[in-house]
């Protein structure tokens, strides 16, 4: 694989060249027209490496790019990367790209405009010979992986369902890092319906929604410890508003997390139990409204088969590969929730993510690229 760093060396100047104009672009989640600017760009790049480009259309988030690249093969293979950002518009007039001490600065460059570019300029380092011993290669850019793509999911799903192997090109702040395994994420929205009344008048005809709420909320969060890797948080609280009425309404959102399908599934259950529970202020009425639901990317066989390659790949480039769990969510749960092997966390090295500070780091910039490029160029040997 070490005949891939040159080459990855000498791409350097032209990925930051490039990848400068996509940074340069407000593209936050919900700014469609940015995202469809830089997915203007990111198409012709795809166009560049091969790829026939379908739009997938979108009415309110930024158009899903689908790249499609046929072979001789069997192993299809899926990439997955977002061009979306967690920045609103006017984010670049303030910090634009910039390099300094050997890093590349700027909104969504580490998470993950540039985690796209190094996906493609693998595929290129690579060569159509290589790319060849595939039966397909898919390549997904969606526009709406930072608010839990609600709008490039079923996207996703289709894809993965006829791919047998996943990367997604998320990014990592270690060269030796790969992600395997991502906890899965249920959010919810918790209400309670009460009855308003004089405060001090006729205190005893209300209903306390604000109470009622406060004990399910400690109930919630005193899940936490009993199920292995689950971790539940109540984050937002509203109700009542006037300090002489008894709060007819009040309203949580919460979300659990957990790192495999047994305890998700055992969270998601008990969670209801609390809810379905006697009501400690009576006459309250409670409804929980689950939200979105991404399930856990846990390690699998076939995830284990697409470390080993990277572990290979890896040696000979001198790194120690060491598989990573995380608590955040990406579209690898989605993926890796089908059961479909999936490994993540591909993108470029750097830090700081959603973040003012976020950049990526130069100097390893032509390892990962190698990386890449090794682990496509021997899956269809190893996977096949
Ligand atoms: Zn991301």
């Amino acid at each position: 694989m070490r005949e891939y760093l040159q080459a990855a060396s000498d791409a350097v100047p032209a990925v930051l060249a490039e990848v400068r104009e996509w940074v340069d672009i407000d593209s936050g989640s919900h700014d469609k027209e940015g995202v469809d600017r830089v997915g203007a760009l990111v198409r012709a790049r795809l166009v560049r490496a091969g790829f026939a480009v379908e739009i997938d259309r979108q009415q309110v988030y930024g158009d899903n790019l689908v790249g499609r690249r046929a072979g001789d093969g069997t192993l299809r293979l899926l990439l997955i990367g977002h061009m979306d950002t967690v920045y609103p518009r006017g984010t670049v007039a303030q910090r634009p790209f910039a390099v300094r001490d050997g890093r590349a600065y700027g909104p969504g460059i580490f998470d993950m405009k540039s985690g796209i570019l190094a996906g493609i300029t693998a595929l290129d380092l690579v060569g159509p010979d290589v790319l060849a011993r595939y039966g397909s290669i898919t390549f997904i850019c969606n526009s709406d992986e930072e608010i839990g793509s609600p709008g490039s999911t079923p996207l996703i799903q289709a894809e993965a369902a006829r791919a047998d192997a996943v990367l997604v090109l998320e990014p990592t702040r270690n060269p030796n890092f790969v992600t395997v395994a991502r906890k899965g994420i249920a959010a919810y929205t918790l209400s309670v319906q009460g009855v308003a009344a004089h405060a001090g008048v006729t205190p005893e005809s209300g209903r306390n929604a604000i109470l009622e709420l406060a004990h399910l909320i400690v109930a919630l969060q005193a899940l936490n410890g009993t199920i292995p890797t689950l971790s539940l948080n109540v984050g937002a609280v509203t109700g009542g508003g006037q300090r002489n009425v008894v709060p007819a309404e009040a309203s949580a959102l919460f979300e659990m997390r957990a790192a495999d399908r047994e305890h998700f599934d055992a969270g998601r259950a008990a969670i209801e139990a609390v809810v379905a529970g006697p009501r400690i202020v009576p006459d309250t009425t409670v409804t929980l409204e689950p939200g979105a639901v991404h399930l856990p990317l846990a390690v699998t066989e076939g995830a284990r088969q697409l470390v080993a390659v990277a572990e290979t790949v890896g040696a000979d480039l001198g790194l120690s590969i060491q598989p990573q769990s995380t608590g955040g969510a990406s579209d690898g749960n989605t993926t890796g929730g089908m059961g479909i092997p999936t490994l993540d966390g591909l993108g470029l090295i750097g830090q700081h993510s959603h973040n003012p500070a976020e950049h990526i780091t130069i100097a390893q910039i032509p390892t990962r690229l190698a990386l890449l490029a090794g682990i496509i160029r021997a899956l269809p040997e190893q996977m096949g």
